[in-house]
């Protein structure tokens, strides 16, 4: 016979076998049990004595295991909040992260205009396009990315966004953008090292690798678009660039040596130097 449990005790259950791999088991549990149960996690907690059945507990126990083995939270539970928009995200775009939110912030503040023509590189999610489209609805975003599965959840996710003015295309880096000159570049592109051990552990390795490798160095994609900013760039023009802590003196050269001016770094909340900022013109 088995024995249903209840919503209380499948979250302590949740709790005890997370406990072990993560700081603050408590708040995956909960988003687990409420994707597993589909509902919220004021329902869990208000009601904690509602019985669950066997196929609930297993569908939950799975989603935690596969969480104790390190998968991204986001991939279980296939959102993930950014700026203001929840964005729909799965393994094959990198989860957007709290930090790239910086990219955007700068952005607004360099083009503080109602109109423009702006520019996402390897757009993944659509995270840094469609934050900039929701703020900015009188500008023309373009998105890029190689990946066809990423265009298509950047795709699905414009449009559960209800969000019109980012214009989706494939291909690498400014390669769909021939002949065009915009006033905003923005990229948060592959930067870390192929040989990082960082890549082979959890969060990296559950991630798209052509979302985060980048040659020996990491800089081989950054290089690649600071090499073609100034064809698509306008005078007065922007480029904003993510990369790695300990990357901004080398992104710095290579925009000055490019022709690049108002070269500035900017730091995340973790104080780290996390992006690039520079002007065509
Ligand atoms: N910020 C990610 C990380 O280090 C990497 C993203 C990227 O390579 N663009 O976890």
């Amino acid at each position: 016979m088995t024995t249903n449990l209840t919503t209380g005790e499948l979250l302590r259950e949740g709790i005890r076998l997370l406990a072990p791999a993560l700081a603050q088991p408590q708040l995956d549990a909960e988003l687990l049990l409420a994707h597993a149960l589909e509902t919220h996690r004021a329902r869990l907690r208000s009601h904690p004595e509602e019985g669950r059945g066997p196929h609930e507990r297993t569908r939950y126990l799975e989603l935690v295991e596969r969480r104790v083995r390190g998968e991204p939270l986001a991939y279980l539970v296939g959102h993930k909040a950014f700026w203001s928009l929840e964005l729909a995200v799965g393994p094959g775009v990198l989860v957007p992260r709290p930090e790239t939110e910086l990219l955007v912030e700068r952005a607004l503040a360099l083009r503080p205009e109602a109109t423009g023509e702006a520019a996402d590189l390897g757009t993944g999610s659509g995270a840094i396009a469609l934050a900039l489209a929701r703020e900015r609805p009188g500008w023309k975003i373009a998105a890029t990315d190689l990946s066809e599965q990423a265009l298509a959840v950047a795709r699905r996710n414009a449009r559960d966004l209800c969000i019109g003015n980012v214009e989706l295309l494939a291909g690498d880096w400014f390669a769909p953008l021939a002949g065009r000159r915009l006033q905003l570049v923005l990229s948060n592109p592959p930067y870390i090292p192929g040989g990082d051990p960082a890549l082979e552990a959890p969060p990296l390795r559950f991630e798209p690798s052509m979302a985060l490798a980048a040659g020996p160095d990491g800089l081989a994609h950054i290089r690649k678009i600071v090499r073609d900013a100034p064809n698509h760039l306008q005078r007065g023009g922007w480029l904003l660039l993510e990369h790695g802590a300990t990357q901004a003196a080398d992104v710095a050269r290579e925009l000055v040596v490019r022709g690049l001016s108002h070269v500035r770094s900017h730091r995340d909340l973790a104080g780290h130097e996390r992006m690039t900022e520079a002007r065509w013109g």
